[in-house]
């Protein structure tokens, strides 16, 4: 059970704390998934102690470029976001649906959906990811039409948060409002000390689970100057933001200006490979394949991640709806940042700069957000 606040009195561990809570989550037969280096990116995969996590590296990002660097110290979450998202684990990028297969009476036998049976726990999860999950769960778990394998695993899902203690070149949680502190949703939440030549975390009980798991694990209650150092950590990082996204009126601003001649200017460079969609850590959109094997005895149907970048997202009879790269830009954009907030209620973007540094050629969300503000003016009509 989720608690109103977080315990803000606070517990403090140290690393081999932190070793700790990543085996007793193990041993409670949770898969533990967190931070790990590969292919030059910290990406999320699993984990059996702190061993794996990337420990002294940092990111660097700007729009389109992602590289790994050297941190001056140890920390074990000196990172912002890679990547990958949670939505990895939650909402897998293929799932089947049913498979069938011939049987020896010449009847067809149908495989009920494969679910995973894993029960997760994450260890490093951000403002901006908790915040994304949220808006997944309004489509995916509670929605008209909920996921109930999604909602299953969220609903088992043990998230460690981290509140952060480095923003990255693309980040800008600090305007959508979703961090970087978290402030609810997570079972337990860690700060990273690292001044004054200690290692430690404090830890925030957010659930009755995270406080179950935290009896097993050594720890000490926090001292006033922990509990000052954590806060002054997410200051630091909140004054860190590499991007900024003025939201002030920005669902009229968008949806008035659908022939702006901004959106020919970006489609004259965007080249629609829809890695800003892969990467969102909020894109729910899917599509449904059917598949058979060479000699036709067995068929599944499999649900796998889509985009509205591709041409045949949005195919009806006879050909694509959103045919032009300019529309299909357009689409996107105005999805995340407009037409959400009247669909879902809030924002459809939360600010963790994945598009704008998995961009190839660099396109900024922010940065067509502010061109448009600038000389607004074009048609309210697509
Ligand atoms: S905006 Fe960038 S990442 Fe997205 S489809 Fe266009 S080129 Fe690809
Ligand atoms: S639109 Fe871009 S910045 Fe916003 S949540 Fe998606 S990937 Fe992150």
């Amino acid at each position: 059970m989720q608690r109103d606040s977080a315990d803000t009195a606070g517990l403090v561990i140290d690393p081999l704390g932190l070793q700790a809570l990543i085996e007793r989550l193990a041993s409670m037969g949770f898969r533990v998934v967190g931070p790990a280096l590969r292919d030059d990116a910290v990406v999320y995969d699993d984990i059996t102690g702190i061993g794996d996590l990337p420990q002294g590296w940092t990111d660097r990002q700007e729009p389109g470029r992602y590289r790994l660097e050297r941190r001056q110290d140890d920390a074990l979450f000196g990172y912002a976001v890679g990547p990958h998202s949670w939505k990895k684990f939650l909402f897998p990028p293929v799932e089947t649906l049913w498979s069938a297969r011939w049987d020896d009476k010449g009847g067809m036998a149908i495989s009920p959906p494969e679910t995973s049976q894993d029960k997760f726990a994450f260890i490093g999860v951000r403002g901006c990811e908790l915040h994304a999950m949220a808006i997944q769960d309004r489509v995916l778990a509670e929605g008209d039409h909920a996921n109930a394998t999604y909602a299953a695993r969220r609903q088992e899902a043990f998230i460690v948060a981290v509140n952060c203690g480095q923003a990255g070149g693309t980040c800008f949680c600090v305007s959508m409002e979703t961090g970087p502190k978290v402030e609810s949703g997570f079972d337990l939440a860690l700060t990273e000390l690292l001044d004054g030549g200690e290692h430690r975390f404090l830890v925030e009980i957010g659930s009755d689970a995270g406080a179950q798991v935290m009896e097993e694990v050594p720890s000490a209650p926090a001292s006033a100057v922990q509990i000052e150092a954590a806060a002054a950590v997410v200051e630091r990082t909140a004054g860190q933001m590499g991007r900024s996204l003025d939201t002030n009126g920005i669902k009229e601003l968008l949806q008035g200006n659908l022939e702006h001649p901004r959106w020919d200017e970006v489609a004259e460079r965007c080249l629609t490979c829809a890695n800003c969609t892969m990467v969102c850590p909020t894109c729910f959109c899917t599509t449904v394949e059917d598949h058979s094997d060479l000699t036709n005895q067995s068929a599944e149907r499999v649900r796998k991640w889509d985009s509205c970048f591709t041409m045949d997202f949005s195919y009806v009879h006879g050909g694509s709806v959103r045919s032009s790269t300019r529309s299909r830009y357009r689409q996107w954009m105005t999805h995340k940042l407009a037409n959400w907030i009247d669909q879902f209620g809030t924002s459809g973007c939360v600010g963790c700069g994945r598009c704008v540094t998995w961009c190839p050629v660099g396109i900024d969300i922010t940065e067509e957000a502010a061109a448009i503000r600038a000389t607004p003016g074009g048609k309210g009509e697509a």
